[in-house]
């Protein structure tokens, strides 16, 4: 076995540097029906071929292998995950795999108000939604034409369908809703939301990232400060949350997040692992290097050798990611052609 990556005897992924990897990310597309300045190029990226993408028996059959041999959390993302056919039917079979204890998806919303019911009838009990302003023209110019009111009855039908925690992601980006912390942060007075902000990440070349852009996660939080208090939630509270730090603001319902890939990397916790819609699997989001999982599943591959190809990739799991203030190196591939 390569290096002292893991072992299928103790039924865990551990990598060199001790950390239990219990997380997978699945893109299932690479398509998208927002151009988000952020994620991607004006002019969209080159698509995968049907061919080229996983079909849904290869995620099921490497997802179940994967649960056998330690991941408990799955997350379904893209591009946007439903604009996939049959998305739905994809959760169903996720969610009846032995072992799976958390099965999530992240979505842009504009599709949710179509979906949301049939999604929590398959299983699925939590979400995240991405909205990077609550301005609708503003919303209109990040993500190049999206409609925020669709989002908004994404959110509402995800609600009346009994999903929960809806977690609204926002990428926090100076210049262009900066000044929306604070309205974004009142949100979570009366309603009950976990919004989370995430610094924006050099990811995919020819987005519109500088580092000037990138509002560290300490800066958003003293501009809250600025209007109330925060009250720290203790870390775990959810089993969810992953790397988010949690606050609430006094007599809130709902809570607010802060994300800090790059101020204050969490990358000696990271448990995540990820697979590209074209199934190549990433044990790091900034690291170019990616395991070919496709190629061997459809040259008629055993599981053993799955678990073997699954093993060597977790013991190139770097110890930190490249981006980290002062090393600022981007990875190639878009975030819509990773999966975020
Ligand atoms: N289409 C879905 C959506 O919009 O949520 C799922 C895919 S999207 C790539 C997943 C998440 O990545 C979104 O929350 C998005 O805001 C985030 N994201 C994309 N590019 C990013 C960047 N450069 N920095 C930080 N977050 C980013």
């Amino acid at each position: 076995m390569a290096g002292g990556s893991c072992s299928s005897a103790m039924n865990n992924l551990v990598d060199f540097h001790n950390r239990r990897i219990s997380y997978l990310r699945i893109s299932v597309t690479d398509r998208c029906n927002l151009r988000c300045r952020y994620c991607m190029p004006k002019e969209g990226v080159s698509q995968f071929g049907h061919s080229e993408i996983l079909r849904y028996e290869e995620i099921l059959r490497l997802s179940a292998l994967a649960l056998k041999k330690g991941i408990t959390k799955i997350r379904i993302t893209g591009g946007e995950p439903l604009v996939r056919k049959d998305a739905v039917q994809l959760i169903h079979q996720l969610s009846r795999l032995s072992g799976l204890q958390d099965l999530s998806i992240t979505t842009n919303g504009i599709l949710l108000e179509e979906f949301a019911l049939a999604l929590s009838q398959a299983g699925l009990k939590r979400m995240n939604v991405s909205m990077d302003s609550l301005n609708p023209e503003k919303y209109r110019d990040i993500t190049r034409g999206g409609d925020l009111s669709r989002v908004w009855a994404g959110i509402k039908a995800a609600r009346l369908a009994g999903i929960s925690p809806i977690k609204i992601n926002v990428v926090a980006i100076a210049g262009f809703n900066d000044q929306e912390i604070l309205e974004f942060a009142r949100l979570t007075i009366k309603e009950p939301y976990q919004v989370r902000f995430i610094e924006f990440m050099p990811v995919g070349i020819s987005t519109e990232w500088s580092p000037e852009r990138c509002l560290p996660a300490r800066e958003i939080k003293g501009r809250i400060e600025t209007f109330s208090p925060l009250i720290p939630l203790q870390n775990g509270t959810h089993d969810h949350d992953g790397p988010a730090r949690l606050f609430k603001l006094p007599g809130a319902i709902g809570e607010i997040g802060f994300i800090s890939p790059i101020s204050d990397h969490f990358c000696t916790s990271c448990n995540r692992l990820r697979l590209t819609a074209d199934g190549k699997l990433r044990t790091c989001l900034f690291s170019e290097e990616e395991t070919d999982l496709k190629r061997l599943l459809r040259s008629g591959c055993s599981d053993e050798e799955l678990e073997k190809k699954l093993d060597e990739a977790i013991s190139t799991k770097p110890l930190r990611h490249g981006a980290i203030a002062g090393v600022m190196k981007r990875c190639h591939r878009p975030m819509v052609k990773i999966g975020g």
